[in-house]
């Protein structure tokens, strides 16, 4: 553990213990829910702020602003600086961590404004915008805003940045801190403000020369809290919670139930599960399940929002995003699982995986606040209270905990040579850069002096992270960009689980999977079921029947759009390999080449590979591959998970030692 990691396990750790369990501000009021949107502006507690905070906001050119979630902080501050001029005739942009939100809020402060989606108030994520050149509010995911802030004209169009939910501490928030605190520097008339759902707001107002902070008062009931006999294990989590869930629903009175899952796929199987318990139970109460994550769209997610007859009980199944990101009223039941999944760089296996792990303090107060929003609730923990009592008193932020090529790329490409010295909140450790470096040198995007090259240039005008910019670069030289462009939409890192496996119906599901399956790997397979879903008109119908997620496949219809949009833009040509795959397989080589392995034996149960770049770690294919049950000798895999069994290898791809044969010295 770094000394900057261990730092997240001591501070604050005082002030959430004395934080738990408590009630505070006990002035909140019940919310009907048939007000007009005036008036739910008016009751919100930043109202009462709003001239203090435009004051602040003239006098400073940083201000920082801490106010629990569901103060208004998001939706209403932008729509006070621009009813007050405070942003003149320039935008106003309000970062957000999440796609979801920035879409959802983007909606919301619309309805609220009273115009149009795309007019006076708008979205940009990556690959997808709604918004015009006259749009005075922008809301836009934090790796799309630090984009902007790369161009020369230090943020010109905009007067106002609202650096929105900076709690959250992603790699691109902490990429864009540094620039927008140069960009400051040069541009006297540009106000930042940030703000933050929890405690440490010091930090933030130390990073930003001691900047003011504004503290809004939240209204919260007290929250009782119960904790378990014992940790619920990760194995049992979906079926546990959902007992509980269950438990709550048949025992209390009115109040809605907020569970917190890990991700998308436990929010599925939860939702499948709690389904057929109630289905078949007596209870006082109707019930509706509603899941949100990040796969959700607009419309399920208008669901959250809306309001239901008196006798049913909304039973909604989250992911993290329920914590600051979104505010659902008329919550009084939190079930915290104690889990949530992260973005972690193994050094072993040198590669970023996706893991459950346990919650900080901060996470788990967040959580249980949600339960005490419009009356006083409950909150029922999975773990022991001596499991909370260890916990990490705040998360630890992304800069510390992951692979940090594409940030690296993007200050080369502006100049910033040395990353150890760049003005980080929290500086990653040299040994994370430098392993950086090396990844961007063996994909040609940095030469031996470690500065940008034109190659590493051009790899920046691709809006995807720097392996898969490199196999689009590599796949024009080869004539199959066309086909790399659907696989790299395919595998777009927030796009879904491409194939469900519905728990009643595995068989079928496996059968219809398998007549997808191509002998070149699982890269190739998606680039199949892209194929047959074009060739039946992109039928949703097709896609049931074939048990692949037809929302996975619109998003990357859209993403495929998008990077030809993009590739188009840069004179590139876009040719198709009429049928060679090879060129594929070699196009793919180039961006993962250093995730390779060889095939050692083949097991009974499968195969087990020996990796040569990282210290000979044996991993095997994961049997969702289309290449589990006839391993070849060399294999190139996108991601590493590791499981009780071992390293397993996902999204792998066929290739052999001769085109290795270069890629080997390096
Ligand atoms: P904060 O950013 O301080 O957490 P927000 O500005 O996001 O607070 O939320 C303020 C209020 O607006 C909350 O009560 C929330 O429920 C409501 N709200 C936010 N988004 C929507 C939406 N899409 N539809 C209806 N109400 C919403
Ligand atoms: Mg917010």
């Amino acid at each position: 553990m770094s000394q900057n990691q261990r730092r997240y396990y001591t501070q604050d750790r005082q002030q959430s213990n004395s934080r738990s369990g408590g009630s505070s501000n006990n002035h909140g009021r019940s919310t009907g829910t048939n007000r007009t949107i005036d008036e739910k502006r008016k009751s919100l507690p930043i109202f009462n702020f709003k001239d203090h905070i435009i004051r602040k906001i003239e006098q400073n050119q940083v201000v920082i602003l801490r106010g629990d979630t569901g103060s208004g902080k998001s939706t209403q501050l932008p729509q006070y600086l621009l009813e007050e001029g405070i942003s003149g005739r320039k935008k106003i942009v309000c970062t957000q961590p999440r796609r979801v939100a920035a879409k959802s809020l983007a909606g919301r402060v619309a309805e609220e404004v009273g115009c149009e989606l795309g007019t006076d108030v708008g979205y940009q994520i990556r690959h997808e915008k709604k918004c015009d050149d006259n749009t005075k509010i922008i809301f836009m995911t934090d790796g799309v805003f630090l984009i902007e802030c790369l161009k020369e004209d230090d943020l010109r169009d905009y007067s106002v940045v609202i650096l929105d939910e900076v709690h959250e501490r992603t790699l691109n928030m902490d990429a864009t801190f540094g620039l927008v605190k140069e960009i400051l520097k040069k541009r006297a008339t540009l106000k930042v403000i940030v703000t933050s759902a929890t405690m440490n707001s010091g930090d933030f107002s130390k990073y930003f020369n001691n900047a003011e902070t504004i503290e809004i008062p939240g209204r919260q009931f007290g929250v009782s809290i119960t904790y378990e006999d014992r940790d619920t294990p990760l194995r049992t989590m979906v079926k546990e919670v959902v007992q509980k869930v269950a438990i709550i629903h048949w025992q209390n009175g009115p109040g809605d139930i907020l569970a917190f899952l890990t991700g998308k796929e436990e929010i599925e199987d939860a939702a499948d599960a709690l389904d057929d318990i109630l289905k078949t139970s007596e209870a006082k109460l109707h019930h509706k399940i509603i899941q949100l994550h990040r796969a959700v769209d607009r419309e399920e997610y208008k669901q959250l929002f809306e309001p239901y007859p008196r006798f049913t009980r909304k039973i909604i199944l989250a992911t993290n995003i329920a914590e600051t990101s979104i505010t659902i009223e008329g919550v009084k039941y939190v079930v915290d699982c104690g889990y949530v999944k992260q973005k972690m760089y193994n050094p072993e296996s040198k590669v970023d995986s996706l893991v459950a792990v346990r919650v900080s303090q901060a996470q788990a107060n967040q959580r249980k606040g949600r339960a005490g929003r419009t009356q006083e609730g409950e909150c029922y923990r999975m773990y022991t209270q001596k499991t909370f009592d260890r916990l990490l008193a705040i998360n630890i932020p992304e800069i510390l905990r992951v692979q940090l090529s594409q940030v690296v790329l993007i200050l080369k490409s502006i100049g910033i040579n040395n990353i150890g010295a760049f003005d980080f909140m929290d500086k990653p450790n040299p040994h994370s850069i430098k392993e950086a470096e090396d990844v961007l040198q063996q994909l040609d995007a940095l030469d031996t002096s470690r500065k940008i090259t034109p190659i590493g240039l051009k790899m920046m005008e691709i809006p995807l992270e720097p392996q898969l910019a490199k196999i689009l670069l590599t796949s024009m030289e080869l004539e199959c960009s066309r086909e790399i462009i659907i696989v790299l939409s395919m595998i777009n890192n927030f796009s879904q689980n491409l194939f469900y496996r519905p728990r009643k119906k595995q068989r079928e599901a496996d059968v219809a999977k398998k007549a997808f399956d191509q002998p070149e790997g699982d890269m190739l397979t998606l680039l199949e079921v892209y194929k047959q879903w074009i060739a039946n008109d992109c039928d949703s119908t097709w896609s049931h029947k074939n048990f692949v997620n037809h929302q996975a496949l619109e998003e990357a219809l859209q993403v495929k759009q998008n990077l030809e949009f993009v590739v188009r833009t840069k004179h590139m040509d876009i040719k198709s390999c009429q049928g060679d795959k090879i060129k594929i397989q070699k196009a793919i080589l180039s961006g993962y080449f250093m995730n390779r392995a060889r095939l050692l034996t083949r097991i009974r149960q499968g195969n087990l590979y020996r990796r040569e770049t990282t210290d000979n770690d044996e991993a095997y294919i994961s049997p969702k591959s289309s290449l589990f049950k006839s391993p070849p000798t060399w294999v190139i895999f996108q991601d590493i998970i590791t499981t009780n069994r071992g390293n397993q290898m996902h999204n792998v791809t066929l290739v052999t030692e001769e085109w290795l044969a270069k890629y080997r010295n390096r």
